[in-house]
This record gives structure tokens, C-alpha cells and sequence, in this order.
């Protein structure tokens, strides 16, 4: 996915910057803890077919230490 495009997509929900995740094809808001697919190259922005993800999988945000700037509290 394009990189400039990812830059511009936030989370419909908290308006935070997402993650992609190449290997699942998918956008994920650790904030919410939601997972937005993406169908050939386009996400889908839309709470409902997001995937909740379970507690484990937030964590691993923490554990891969992409060095993202910590902005939650925001
Ligand atoms: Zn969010």
C-alpha cells in the first residue's frame, strides 16, 4: 500500500493514525483496538467490518517497538 495514502488515513473512531500490517492486509487502531481491512489496496474505513483485536495482539505493538511517538494521551 502506498505509503503516502497510509499517511493521510486515520481512524474513523479516534481520529489516530493507523498501523498497517502487511502481513494480515490489514489497518489497525491500537487505541481502539481495531483492526480496518483492506481489499485490493483500498481500506475499508468502516466500524463494522473492523476486527476487534484480543489483548494479546495489542501488546505486540509494544513488543515489535516500531517507535511510533507515544500521542495517546492526546
Ligand atoms: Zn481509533
Amino acid at each position: 500500500m502506498d505509503k503516502q495514502m497510509l499517511a493521510m488515513l486515520v481512524c474513523p473512531h479516534c481520529q489516530g493514525k493507523l498501523k498497517y500490517d502487511r502481513e494480515r492486509g490489514e489497518l489497525k487502531c491500537y487505541f481502539d483496538g481495531l483492526a480496518y481491512p483492506v481489499e485490493d489496496e483500498i481500506p475499508v474505513m468502516l466500524a463494522e467490518q473492523a476486527r476487534r483485536m484480543d489483548a494479546d495482539e495489542k501488546l505486540a505493538k509494544t513488543r515489535s517497538g516500531a517507535g511510533e511517538a507515544r500521542d495517546d494521551a492526546t
